[in-house]
C-alpha cells in the first residue's frame, strides 16, 4: 500500500534535525527564535524546492502556555495540542534502547506546502504509544519540560530514533543539518554506521571512520549564552544508552568530563556555522581550533508580512513572496499608501491590546514594543533604569509601550523581570500607556511586528546571537531602536533603515543611550516629521527585506554546506 511518504523518498538527500519547528500557531512544537527560525527554513525548503525532510519531536504537551496573574507574575501551565487535528500517523516504528528497555518512536507526517505548491515533509516524533512503558511515553510530550536525565531521553529519541526512522521509511539521505546541539546524537548514530576502516590506524584512539561522518554533517550552533550548550553526565549517558557507543569513544569526542552536546557536534561536522557575524566571531572564541562560518540569519517574508502591507508590495514587486530580494524596489512605494496600510496593522495590534489587557492605545501616538524571551541578557528592563527620565520624555514627546515574551519555566530571573516589568508599568499607567500582553507565541509576534513603530531591543553584547524579530519589524516597515549585537550589526544604517542604541563594542551606559537617542532622534522624528519617518519605513523595508530573508538564507546553505 502507498504510504504518504513515498512520494518524498526519490529526491531527498537532506535531513535536517531540530529540537522545535514552529509550523503554525496551532502546533505547540516550539517555545521561541529557534523553533521560528526552523519553521521559516522550512517554509523557505519548500519555496525553493530544495530535497530535504525536517525531523523534530511531536511535543504533545507544548512548551508553556504563559498567564499573567493580577500581580503580574508568570504562572506556567502545559499548552497542550492533538497531533491527529494536524498531522498524518505514518505506519511506521522504531525502536531505540533507553535504561534497557526498547523505547518506540512513531512519527507523524505534516506536509508543508509552499504558497506556489511545492511541498516538503516534517517528521514529529511520538512516544505516546501503547507498546511503550508508562514513563517511557512521556518523553516526546513536553518541549524543554523536566530535568537533565528527561531532556537527554528527547535528545536520544531525536537524534538517535530520528536517524534510525529515516533508514526505515527508506530515505536515503546524504548529508545530515544538526539544527542546534540537541541533535547531536545523530551524529554519534552515524559514527556507528561507519565503521573504521579495516587496516587504516585509528585516529587517537577513536575506531570510527569520523572523516565520513564529517562529510555528511552540517552543525548550526545558535547561542554564546553558556546555559545553551547541554551538557549530561556520562553516568547518565552510560545508564541510558548502554553500549550504543562506547563512553571512551564519546570522552574523544565530547570532553572528558561530561559530554558536551556542542562539541560532539563540532567534532563530527565538516560544516559548522554561527547565525550572524559577530556570532560565528564569538563562537570562534569559545571554541578554538575550529573553522565556523556565519551564515546571518533571514525569516520567510509572506509569513511576517501583514496583509495590507502585501497588498502593497504586490503592486510594486509581484513576486516578492517568493523572491523577496524584489521588495528592493519598496523605496518607490506611495507615502499615503503606506502610512494607510501601517495604520491598519498599528489598528489591529491595538484592537488586540484593549481585547487582551483592557488598555486603550491612541493610533496616533507612537507605539514602542519590546517582545522576546524573557530573560537576563536580553535586558528587557533597561527601558525602565531610570524611570524618572522616562516621564520627563513623555511629558514633552509622548508614546506608549508594549511588552510581551515569556520565561523559561525554571528561569526563576527571567519570571522576576516579568514581575518588575508590570510594577514599572503600573505606576506609570498614570502618564504612559503601556501593557504587558500574555503569551508571545507565532500569532501575536505576526500582531506585534507589523503594528507597532519601533521595535527596540536590548540585549547585552555579544549575548544575542543573531535575533529575527526585528527583521520581521522591518520588512512591515516598523523601525529598529536596537543596541548593536547580532544581525542589526549588518543591518543598521543610522537614520536609514533605523537606529542604534550606543556605539559597536562600547560596553557602554546604554540606558543613557537608549533615552538620549529616543529624546533627541526617533520622538522627534514622529511628532515632527512624518515624512521622513515615512521615508525611513521605506528604506527599512528595501534594504532589509531584501536582504534578511529566509530565502538568501537557504540558497546559501544549499551552496555552501549541503553541496561541499
Ligand atoms: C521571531 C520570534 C522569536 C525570535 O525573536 P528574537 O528577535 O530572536 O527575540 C521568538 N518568539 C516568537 C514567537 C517569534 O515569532
Amino acid at each position: 500500500m502507498m504510504s504518504p511518504i513515498d512520494p518524498f523518498l526519490p529526491r531527498t538527500r537532506i535531513a535536517y534535525f531540530s529540537m522545535e519547528v514552529a509550523l503554525r500557531p496551532e502546533m505547540h512544537t516550539y517555545s521561541g527564535g529557534l523553533g521560528v527560525l526552523a519553521g521559516d527554513t522550512a517554509r523557505s525548503c519548500a519555496d525553493l524546492e530544495l530535497p530535504v525532510v525536517f525531523v523534530t519531536l511531536a511535543s504533545r504537551e507544548g512548551y508553556l502556555r504563559q498567564e499573567i496573574d493580577a500581580e503580574g507574575r508568570q504562572v506556567d501551565h502545559a499548552d497542550p495540542w492533538e497531533p491527529a487535528d494536524w498531522a498524518t500517523p505514518l505506519d511506521a516504528m522504531v525502536a531505540v534502547r533507553i535504561e534497557g528497555r526498547p523505547v518506540w518512536v512513531r512519527p507523524w507526517l505534516r506536509v508543508l506546502t509552499c504558497p506556489i505548491g511545492r511541498e516538503i515533509p516534517i517528521l514529529l516524533l511520538d512516544t505516546r504509544l501503547e507498546h511503550n512503558d508508562a514513563a517511557d511515553r512521556a518523553i516526546t510530550d513536553r518541549l524543554y519540560g523536566g530535568d537533565d536525565v528527561y531532556r537527554l531521553k528527547q535528545e536520544i529519541v531525536l537524534g538517535i530514533g530520528g536517524e534510525r526512522l529515516l533508514h526505515a521509511l527508506g530515505f536515503e539521505i546524504e548529508t545530515y543539518h544538526l539544527n542546534e546541539g540537541h541533535a547531536a546524537l545523530l551524529a554519534a548514530a552515524l559514527l556507528r554506521r561507519h565503521p573504521r576502516p579495516p587496516g587504516r590506524p585509528a585516529n587517537g584512539g577513536l575506531r570510527y571512520d569520523d572523516d565520513r561522518v564529517r562529510e555528511r554533517c552540517v552543525f548550526t550552533t545558535h547561542t554564546p549564552v553558556e546555559a545553551g550548550h547541554d551538557r549530561f553526565d556520562y553516568a547518565d549517558v552510560a545508564r541510558l544508552l548502554g553500549d550504543f557507543i562506547e563512553i571512551d569513544q564519546l570522552k574523544l569526542l565530547a570532553g572528558a568530563d561530561r559530554l558536551n552536546m556542542t562539541r560532539l557536534a563540532l567534532y563530527l561536522s565538516g560544516y559548522v556555522n554561527g547565525v550572524a557575524r559577530r556570532h560565528a566571531e564569538t563562537a570562534r572564541q569559545m571554541f578554538p581550533g575550529y573553522a565556523i562560518r556565519a551564515v546571518t540569519n533571514g525569516v520567510h517574508v509572506p509569513t511576517w508580512t501583514h496583509p495590507a502591507l502585501a497588498r502593497l508590495f504586490q503592486t510594486v514587486a509581484p513576486d516578492w513572496g517568493h523572491d523577496p530580494e524584489a521588495l528592493a524596489v519598496a523605496d518607490q512605494l506611495p507615502d499615503e499608501a503606506l502610512w494607510a496600510a501601517h495604520q491598519e496593522a498599528k489598528a489591529g495590534l491595538l484592537a488586540e491590546v484593549e481585547r487582551l489587557t483592557g488598555v486603550a492605545m491612541r493610533p496616533d501616538l507612537p507605539l514602542l514594543t519590546f517582545a522576546r524571551r524573557m530573560t537576563g541578557y536580553k535586558r528587557p528592563d533597561l527601558l525602565f533604569a531610570d524611570v524618572e527620565r522616562l516621564r520627563a520624555i513623555s511629558r514633552g514627546q509622548p508614546f506608549q509601550v508594549v511588552m510581551a515574551g515569556k520565561a523559561h519555566p525554571r528561569d526563576d530571573g527571567g519570571k522576576a523581570l516579568i514581575h518588575a516589568l508590570s510594577g514599572h508599568m503600573r505606576r506609570l499607567a498614570d502618564e504612559i500607556p503601556m501593557a504587558f500582553l500574555p503569551n508571545y507565541d507565532m500569532a501575536l509576534a505576526k500582531l506585534l511586528v507589523a503594528g507597532a513603530d519601533v521595535w527596540l531591543n536590548t540585549p547585552l553584547p555579544p549575548y544575542e546571537a543573531s535575533g529575527t524579530s526585528g527583521m520581521k519589524a522591518a520588512l512591515n516597515g516598523v523601525l529598529n531602536l536596537s543596541v548593536l549585537d547580532g544581525w542589526w550589526i549588518e543591518g543598521c544604517i543610522e537614520g536609514v533603515t533605523g537606529w542604534a542604541i550606543g556605539r559597536d563594542r562600547d560596553g557602554g551606559d546604554h540606558a543613557g543611550a537608549l533615552y538620549d537617542k529616543l529624546e533627541g532622534t526617533v520622538l522627534p522624528l514622529y511628532h515632527g516629521d512624518l515624512g521622513r519617518w515615512i521615508w525611513m519605513m521605506k528604506e527599512s523595508i528595501s534594504k532589509i527585506a531584501a536582504r534578511f530573508n529566509s530565502q538568501r538564507m537557504m540558497r546559501r546553505y544549499a551552496a555552501e554546506a549541503y553541496l561541499r
